[in-house]
């Protein structure tokens, strides 16, 4: 063992506060660092948050969107896509399933789609779920960019978390992975997370990892980004190529997925030692790349995991990236699934809480 090599990550892992050199060294970290880091990660997630994982019941009630960002599988310009929409009674019978089961909460995702239509339909769901479950089933939303009015209704309405991944922190390379035009702009997109915290929102953010143009030099600063805003959730996953996506054509200076994989889960471990009470996501997308990709996960920081309870018959049009897993599965597999799963990994799932990010509480008090 490099001794010097291991002081060296064990006096980084000693510091209230990490700079930029010192989250890329822990980036790049192999071996007995590696695992140096992860077991760090591991003792703060169980002294501020114990060995507990919360569920939110994730329906993906429409992949049509407006917005064409350039990795994204159901980006509008994709013409390979069968598009969707849930019905009312769909989402609500899901959002009942979620409550009968005693999952705490419920995320509800889609394309993003803005305008008077789309705001009233949500915020008349919004009423429904909260009536149908006697207001204990919390809500999480991800609908993308709004208006700050609309974000405040549906606030009213009794959305409390919001997550709106900022999807990389470095203007240039976010310019790389979208379209340039006012559809797609790095600055309302700050501007939509600043309104989501005032409106009193619990805000999570994140970023896809092994982007192509990414360095670690970005992730280091999108980790910065998150503890300066003082996010409440965080949500990462590696990026994964769509054969569909205008992005297809930069695969072959992508590190392999394994390394993808293994970037993001140093990338959980450093952002749960920055940030002890948030609650930390362990995305799909880490499935997609490793079977027990989730439980590595929990086990070095996360703890919150999105059941997926769609309807089977539209999973497969959800397809953000190519071999996303679980798209054949009943809600009640899923549950059965990630529970067995969430054993391994030392946790257990607890029912019936709404499983509220600690730091919000902090932050707010
Ligand atoms: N439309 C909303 C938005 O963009 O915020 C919510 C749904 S969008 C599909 C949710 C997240 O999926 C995005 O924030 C993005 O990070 C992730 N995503 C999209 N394409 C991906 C890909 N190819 N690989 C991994 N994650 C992807
Ligand atoms: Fe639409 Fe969200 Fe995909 Fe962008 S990431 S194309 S906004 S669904």
């Amino acid at each position: 063992m490099n001794r010097k090599i291991e002081n060296t990550i064990n006096e980084i892992l000693t510091r209230v506060d990490f700079s930029k050199t010192d989250i890329i060294r822990l980036l790049e970290s192999e071996a007995e660092d590696r695992t140096l880091l992860f077991k760090k990660s591991s003792e703060i997630k169980k002294k501020y948050i114990g060995n507990k994982v919360w569920f939110r019941g994730l329906i993906e009630f429409s992949n049509i969107c407006g917005k064409d960002c350039l990795y994204c599988g159901i980006r509008k310009g994709n013409k390979n896509l069968k598009r969707y929409n849930l019905s009312d009674d769909e989402i609500l019978a899901a959002a009942k399933f979620a409550y009968d089961n005693r999952y705490g909460s419920l995320a509800l995702q889609s394309g993003e789609l803005e305008g008077g239509l789309f705001a009233n339909r949500v915020e008349n769901l919004l009423n429904k779920i909260k009536e149908l479950s006697n207001g204990e089933l919390g809500i999480t939303l991800s609908v993308g960019e709004q208006e700050p009015e609309v974000y405040k209704r549906w606030y009213n309405a009794g959305a409390h978390r919001y997550l709106l991944r900022v999807e990389s922190t470095n203007q240039t390379l976010y310019s790389k992975i979208h379209p340039n035009d006012s559809k797609h702009n790095f600055n309302r997109r700050m501007d939509c997370l600043k309104n989501l915290q005032d409106i009193g929102y619990q805000t999570g953010t994140g970023v896809m990892i092994g982007l192509p143009f990414q360095t670690l030099d970005d992730l280091a600063g999108d980790l910065l980004f998150m503890k300066d805003f003082n996010i409440d959730m965080c949500g990462m996953g590696p990026y994964i190529e769509h054969a569909d996506t205008p992005l297809i054509k930069h695969s072959e200076n992508l590190m392999p997925l394994k390394e993808r994989f293994d970037l993001t889960l140093k990338m959980i471990a450093v952002i749960r030692i920055m940030m002890k009470d948030i609650n930390i996501v362990a995305a799909t997308a880490l499935q997609a790349i490793d079977p027990i990709g989730r439980e590595k996960a929990v086990k070095i920081g996360a703890n919150i995991l999105m059941p997926n309870i769609t309807p089977g018959k539209y999973r497969d049009s959800y397809k953000l990236y190519d071999n996303k897993p679980c798209t054949d599965d009943s809600a009640e597999d899923c549950q059965s699934c990630l529970e067995a799963r969430v054993s391994l990994a030392d946790a257990e799932v607890i029912y019936g809480e709404w499983g509220d990010s600690k730091h919000y509480d902090k932050r707010r008090h």
